[in-house]
């Protein structure tokens, strides 16, 4: 009885040690996970549940207009998410090589915007929303700045034709070296697919040639058409995709490499040109539900960011009537619901510390 007191106090002196360690401990583990706090397994589990939910949509269809997306095996399907820290959570058909298309027009605008500055951007393309179809040439008409905004294809062209080179040659390397930065690994050209997009090209064709027409293109018209192809040409899969988001979700650094391609204080001017423009006739819709900066592509990618933490891409080629896939979106609105990801919602899951 004598040694009571003295076993309390030895108690409670390695109670007290050991919750300072533990506490320690799991405050150091959520400074590092920063204020939106997921573990993997969740992270893994809504990849996965978006996968089993939509795997058995099929609605909509592939894109025609371009022949050859027509022959992608339309029940191809993956969900990707990637970190700002480079963490890669994965299911489905995350490897297959697919047409980057439009998905690829954010990451050349960081191009443009590091030569320029966001606001030479806003003058020499414009960033208005349109409401309209990514080809509308009527919003060239009814638009004073022409080109639109950079993620649809008459500002997609006109960006394409401001990267400073000397000639077609030196653009287009610049333009395929900044794709493979922001995926951090090779990328190719598909060349079937680039064949198959510059042989139909009268659509863009013409946004070409009217966009010279009216001062608003910045290079021979033929030159922009065939680098602007070629960029859409580009085979990535989801992972790559969501590499490129995550880049932007990480300030502009490629979390896998390390590599500075914007600089941070841009990469609120793009985000804003993805939530307004990215969905095209439908930015609007996607707003107001997922509420994520995103792009999607023709070719069944989407990639959407939740800015200073993580990236969603995912890729599936059946496409609805504004062209935008049909279960890539579903799954990556049913993560952003989970985690309440939208980026104009208060955080529900608590900020620990
Ligand atoms: N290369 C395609 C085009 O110019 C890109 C369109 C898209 O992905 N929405 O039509």
């Amino acid at each position: 009885m004598a040694n009571c007191p003295e076993n309390t106090r030895l108690h409670k002196f390695i109670s007290f040690v050991f919750i300072i360690a533990l506490s320690s401990t799991l405050c150091a583990q959520a400074y590092a996970r920063g204020p939106y706090s997921y573990t993997g397994v969740e992270l893994q589990n809504a990849v996965d549940e978006a996968y089993e939910k939509f795997k058995g949509l099929k609605d909509g269809k592939n894109a025609d207009y371009i022949p050859i997306l027509a022959t992608v095996p339309s029940e191809l399907f993956g969900v990707v998410i990637v970190t700002k820290a480079g963490d890669v959570y994965s299911a489905g058909d995350t490897d297959y090589i697919f047409a980057i298309e439009s998905t690829s027009k954010p990451f050349n605008l960081a191009l443009v915007m590091e030569e320029y500055g966001p606001e030479e951007v806003q003058e020499k393309i414009g960033v208005e929303a349109t409401g309209l179809p990514f080809n509308s040439k009527l919003a060239m008409e009814l638009i004073k700045a022409r080109s639109v905004n950079p993620l649809v294809n008459a500002g997609a062209i006109a960006q394409v034709s401001m990267v400073k080179a000397k000639n077609e040659e030196e653009r287009w390397d610049k333009v395929f070296q900044n794709m493979k930065d922001f995926a951090g690994t090779e990328l190719k050209v598909m060349d079937e697919v680039y064949e198959s997009e510059i042989t139909t090209s009268w659509s863009n064709r013409a946004i070409a040639n009217l966009l010279y027409n009216y001062g608003r293109l910045y290079s021979e018209p033929e030159d922009a058409l065939r680098v602007y192809t070629k960029m859409c040409s580009v085979g990535v899969s989801t992972t790559d995709l969501g590499f490129m988001g995550a880049t932007l979700a990480n300030g502009g650094v490629n979390p896998k490499t390390g590599k500075r391609l914007m600089k941070e204080e841009y990469v609120h001017h793009l985000l804003a040109v993805m939530l307004t423009a990215g969905f095209y006739d439908e930015s609007g819709e996607w707003a107001y539900t997922a509420g994520l900066p995103s792009k999607t592509g023709v070719g069944g990618g989407i990639v959407s960011v939740v800015p200073g933490v993580l990236a969603i891409a995912a890729f599936s080629p059946r496409l609805n009537e504004a062209g935008n896939s049909v279960r890539a979106q579903e799954a990556i609105d049913y993560i952003s619901d989970k985690f309440d990801l939208n980026i104009f919602k208060p955080r529900k899951l608590p900020a620990v510390m």
